[in-house]
């Protein structure tokens, strides 16, 4: 089928009153970069949407596939580009005749009321001249297919069904945040859902390698690779754990975690103000395992003043391993990976107090370590 352009809409930017210009116009170089290197003819703005040209060279699997990724986008859809009269849009409609899968549902609407017709008069006409074509379209609301008609002054646009876009705001437009991200199902997941708001993530990991190739030959770089679609790219900040770690050797093991926590809010406040980043976002989800209580939540994140996100706060583990599938982030998080938090502790403190955290950061000299750690750290852009 011979599609004439892609329609990309937009919904929840037109909440945003004041903002709408500055959004849209993040969302259009989003898109932009999205597309860029695939084949399409043009790419333009409209009144309430984005348009990509197509033409006979276009890779329309592959743009339909990068759209997929671009928060800010509620749906899109290729279209066929009709005259505004009965007649075309008729013709027009019987060319996704092998598209539909069964049951062909009709919706009509105008933006330009000018016309001789309105919507009713569309599809009546549409319903009546389908009874002698084999492409039979209907109003049943249960049919498995639906074809749009949106009627302008000077063209109409029709598309067989919509794409879900990812929805939420142009990634951008919440500014910058820093992710800190594990080996595990639940940071991805937060991370995807920051991107979602409009958050552009930064990544932080802590690994426990020796040397720090390794960590480049983990499957972190993967997980982030995974999340960079929906960002158009990712920069990371891998930090090695052991400096940490030897800080901490003569610690009670119970408040090693809440302290590595600490210490995991501060490097990424070091990396936050660095970046010029307003946010921290984490995992964490209230209650699900025994250290990520409110009270070891407040005792580690004292005396951090970047704002820290904690996008999962209220849902289940079963909710997040099921997003986590549908990122396609999930089989590379329960791969085998030594990951910092699983070691050492085996009876965390679950009701550890700040003033405590605070002496035992102050007896290893953590502060001092948070810098050689940012010092030894490895940078990296994909
Ligand atoms: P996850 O599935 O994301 O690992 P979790 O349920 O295993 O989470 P924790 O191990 O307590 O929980 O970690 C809580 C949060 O701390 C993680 O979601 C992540 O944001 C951060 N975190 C844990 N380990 C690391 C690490 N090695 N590097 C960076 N951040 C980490
Ligand atoms: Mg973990």
């Amino acid at each position: 089928m011979k599609y004439d352009a892609i329609q990309i809409r937009f919904g929840e930017l037109w909440l945003k009153g004041e903002n709408r210009d500055a959004f849209i116009s993040a969302l259009y170089r989003n898109v932009s970069n999205a597309v860029r290197g695939l084949e399409y003819a043009s790419l333009s703005k409209q009144r309430d949407s984005f348009m990509v040209g197509l033409d006979g060279k276009s890779d329309i699997e592959g743009l339909v596939s990068a759209l997929s990724y671009v928060p800010g986008i509620s749906w899109f859809s290729p279209i066929m580009i009709a005259k505004p009269e009965l007649r075309d849009m008729m013709r027009k409609a019987q060319s996704f005749a092998r598209e539909a899968k069964g049951k062909v549902r009709i919706e009509a609407k105008r933006s330009f009321k000018g016309h001789k017709f309105n919507s009713m008069e569309i599809v009546s006409a549409m319903l009546k001249a389908s009874k002698t074509k084999s492409f039979k379209l209907n109003l049943d609301k249960d049919a498995d297919d639906t074809l749009y008609i949106t009627v302008e002054k000077e063209r109409a646009f029709l598309h067989l069904n919509k794409i879900n876009g990812v929805g939420g705001l142009p990634v951008g437009t919440s500014g910058k945040c820093i992710v800190l991200l594990s080996g595990g199902i639940d940071s991805p997941v937060a991370s995807f859902y920051a991107m979602k708001r409009g958050l552009l993530p930064i990544y932080l990991h802590f690994y426990t390698f020796p040397d720090r190739e390794a960590v480049l030959k983990s499957k972190i770089p993967k997980m982030i690779k995974a999340l960079a679609k929906y960002s158009n790219g990712a920069k990371v900040y891998y930090v090695p754990a052991y400096l940490f770690q030897a800080a901490a050797m003569k610690m009670d093991t119970r408040f090693e975690l809440v302290v590595f926590k600490r210490f995991m809010y501060n490097v990424a406040a070091r990396i936050a103000e660095k970046e010029a980043a307003l946010s921290i976002v984490t995992g964490e989800s209230i209650g699900q395992v025994a250290s990520q209580t409110i009270e070891n939540m407040s005792a580690s994140q004292k005396g951090v003043s970047q704002l820290i996100l904690r996008p999962l706060s209220g849902f289940d583990k079963d909710e997040i391993i099921r997003k986590a599938r549908q990122l396609g982030t999930y089989g590379m998080s329960i791969q085998e990976y030594k990951d910092v938090c699983s070691i050492r502790i085996k009876r965390p403190a679950t009701r550890a107090a700040a003033e405590q955290v605070d002496r035992l950061y102050a007896r290893c000299k953590l502060d001092a370590v948070e810098a050689k750690s940012i010092r030894a750290a490895l940078s990296v852009s994909y």
